[in-house]
């Protein structure tokens, strides 16, 4: 038998099938027909059984990829398609998604997208009418945006923190010293900080929580990833995740190290000892897991 990696054990997971779990086959089976598009489901995340399938239906959660397929930026950590002129935005994917997401049987939605720097405001409005709709249809239904850097145009990020949602994520992706190799050229980790800062500037340090995620195995150091974490609670960011990265295909940066889950246990308890009011970290950890249980249990408790 041929091997082309080797991933090491904990790595190696099946992909849960619609029976294994009765929430999650009947989340998968009213999906049918809605016409939304799960990055969990077209990404193959080996998440999905857990997100979508958990013992609380409240707490399913998934990620929607909103404003295409195709980014404006090239990160070397991505396989993304790229392109200069994606095409226009579906001026109905508001409304269809909100509908869709009313009637689907989920309790979190993580809203997501590629980056949008040919389009005048980033695709901000975009976003924050996506995000008014669902609230208006389904108030009960948690949201989060993942939104990109806007290309440091903070009243662009205003525009999305006002318009109702509970979380706002925004990933540095990787470390200070390591961003010009592993981001577009046009991401910088202290615009990254500047966006996060200006949501809570926004919403007052109470009035919304904020997210973002490190990959590790990028050959960041131990101080390095302290350091980072420093920065972060800095400007009062809530909420960390760590996962391992995954070279997508031999273009892209390859990786530098295979963390151990009990690593990815350290770093958890690091976070939390800074003050991080949770985080998630382990080998499979995207920034959108179980984000709904998390939030549950953590800010309504
Ligand atoms: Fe979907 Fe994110 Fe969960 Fe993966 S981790 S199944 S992408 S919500
Ligand atoms: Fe991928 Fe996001 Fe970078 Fe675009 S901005 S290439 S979607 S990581």
């Amino acid at each position: 038998k041929r091997t082309i990696t080797r991933l090491p054990e904990w790595l190696k997971t099946p992909i849960p099938s619609p029976g294994a779990n009765p929430n999650f086959g009947k989340i998968k089976a009213d999906l049918r027909g809605l016409g939304l598009h799960t990055v969990c489901e077209e990404a193959r995340c080996p998440n999905i059984g857990e997100c979508w399938g958990g013992s609380n239906k409240a707490a399913a959660t998934a990620t929607i990829m909103l404003m295409g397929d195709t980014c404006t930026r090239g990160c070397r950590f991505c396989s993304v398609k790229t392109s200069r002129a994606p095409g226009p935005l579906d001026p109905h994917e508001p409304e269809n998604t909100a509908e869709a997401l009313a009637r689907w049987g989920l309790g979190y939605v993580v809203l997501t997208s590629v980056d949008r720097d040919d389009l005048v405001d980033g695709g901000a409005h975009h976003f924050a009418e996506t995000i008014r709709k669902i609230k208006q249809k389904k108030p009960t239904l948690l949201v989060e945006a993942l939104t990109g850097d806007f290309g440091g145009n903070l009243d662009m990020v205003k525009v999305v923190a006002e318009s109702g949602l509970d979380v706002y994520a925004h990933n540095v992706e990787t470390t200070e010293g390591l961003t010009p190799y592993v981001r577009d050229r046009r991401a910088t980790f202290r615009q990254s900080l500047k966006v996060l800062e200006h949501v809570k500037a926004v919403k007052g340090k109470e009035g919304i929580i904020t997210k973002t995620s490190i990959m590790l195995g990028l050959g960041e150091t131990e101080e390095e990833i302290l350091d980072t974490l420093r920065e972060l609670r800095k400007v009062d960011v809530d909420v960390v995740t760590f996962g391992q990265y995954m070279r997508p295909t031999k273009r892209h940066l390859k990786v530098e190290k295979y963390v151990t889950p009990d690593e990815f246990g350290l770093w958890r308890q690091r976070a939390l000892d800074m003050g991080f009011l949770y985080c998630a970290s382990g080998p499979l950890v995207r920034s959108s897991y179980k984000a709904g249980e998390a939030f549950i249990e953590n800010v309504l408790r």
